[in-house]
């Protein structure tokens, strides 16, 4: 198939040789959705691994826009315990090069769980960017912090400079990563630190969860621990330490990430890094990938068999991908379901999304559970919260 998007050269070292790992495709929604596939690609010049045939960076910032629209309206950003934890990690990582006099800059703060442990330890002086009114707004509610809505782009018109930036969970999202890493890098004073922290590609073969499940939608760079070095010398950052961290989506799924703390230099390096670990632990993750995504076809295939009428909970990249590789769009789909407002409303296959609360009126219906992150919290929303005597198909349990 011809390619929609321009190519993209590796985020890392801007080399254009690659290698097509493997194609991830996603069934779309009616609307809103962001692409329907991606190629996974290994950088020819130094092993980075990283999704290629994928839209222009506007295309991703509007995305985030509207999908941050109903962002934290049930929960009021509270924070979760594991959250907490992590926040509390990423500061005993990285106090020890700071004093408290120092000025922070978190970057994509979120409703600012980051900052707020920090300055619980002392540090006074800080802000937090948000692109999402609903986050920033409440990180200043909640934690009485500074804060400024704006994406990375509008790091630009930021004057002062900060001892410490972080970008975590961010830079993995980002499809033009040079353009955001020089933003970021200008805010850093002189001698300053970068905490970044991404999903660590090299490690996905090690925490499976679901088939292709880290190889999401939103998920664009697939960083290593080496590559993450190469990609912060180019910007004139040295490395201070990397750590691989486990983090968790859920308490049944896992994430394995690398955190970084860097310092500004005041000269950048073209020297190559050569990533070797990624490109092997990727085809054994998809390997797995292909060995567990088969079992789950047999039991998708047993549900059109019978013809039993479904709904399906979950429209998350698991449901998307499900419905263009297996029988899923075959089997007697009444409706789907998903807790996020952003979802509700908009069609699958021409099949409308509902929240949990329109089960009530489908007693008869069985319930097909499409994730392997949220299974049991939407098990336990079924039979404990909602009290529906639906039967239940979990995949990830038997
Ligand atoms: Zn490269």
């Amino acid at each position: 198939m011809p390619s929609l998007f321009e190519p993209r050269a590796c985020p890392v070292c801007t080399g254009t040789e690659k290698k097509r790992l493997f194609r991830q495709t996603f069934a779309t929604l009616s609307a809103g959705s962001l692409m329907d596939g991606f190629d996974l690609v290994v950088c020819d010049h130094c092993g980075a691994a990283y999704g290629d045939d994928i839209p222009n960076q506007a295309t991703f910032d509007r995305y985030y826009a509207e999908m941050s629209k109903y962002e934290y309206a049930s929960d009021a950003g509270v924070t979760t315990p594991s959250d907490q934890a992590r926040f509390k990690e990423i500061a005993n990582l990285v106090s020890p090069y700071l004093t408290p006099e120092h000025r922070l800059l978190d970057v994509g703060c979120a409703t600012g769980g980051l900052l707020a442990e920090f300055q619980s330890r002392g540090f006074r002086r800080s802000l937090g960017t948000d692109p999402s009114p609903a986050c920033a707004s409440l990180a200043a509610r909640l934690h009485g912090l500074q804060t400024k809505v704006g994406s990375i782009a509008e790091l630009g018109t930021i004057w002062e400079t900060f001892d410490a930036a972080f970008l975590t969970g961010v830079l993995e999202h980002v499809r033009d990563v040079d353009d955001s890493l020089r933003l970021v890098g200008d805010r850093v004073a002189e001698n300053g630190f970068l905490y970044i922290e991404v999903p660590d590609a090299s490690c996905y073969d090690r925490h499976f969860g679901a088939p292709y499940q880290l190889l999401s939608m939103e998920h664009i760079n697939y960083f290593s621990p080496t590559s993450l070095e190469h990609l912060l010398a180019r910007h004139s950052f040295a490395p201070v330490f990397n750590v691989r961290l486990i983090r968790y989506l859920s308490p049944q799924a896992i994430e394995p990430c690398v955190g970084g703390l860097f310092r500004k230099s005041d000269r950048s390096s073209n020297h190559r890094i050569v990533d070797r670990e990624s490109k092997p632990a990727l085809e054994r993750y998809l390997a797995r990938s292909a060995e567990v995504e088969c079992r789950l076809h047999a039991r998708i295939d047993e549900l059109v068999r019978t013809r039993t009428s479904i709904v399906v909970w979950g429209v998350g990249t698991h449901t998307l991908r499900l419905l263009k590789t297996s029988r899923l769009r075959e089997a007697a789909i009444v409706a789907f379901i998903d807790s996020n407002a952003n979802y509700q409303g908009k069609m699958l296959e021409s099949i409308p999304i509902l929240p949990p609360s329109s089960l009530k009126d489908l007693p008869r219906v069985e319930i097909l559970i499409s994730s392997q992150v949220a299974e049991a919290a939407i098990n336990q929303m079924i039979t404990a919260r909602l009290e529906l005597p639906n039967r239940v198909h979990r995949l990830y349990v038997d």
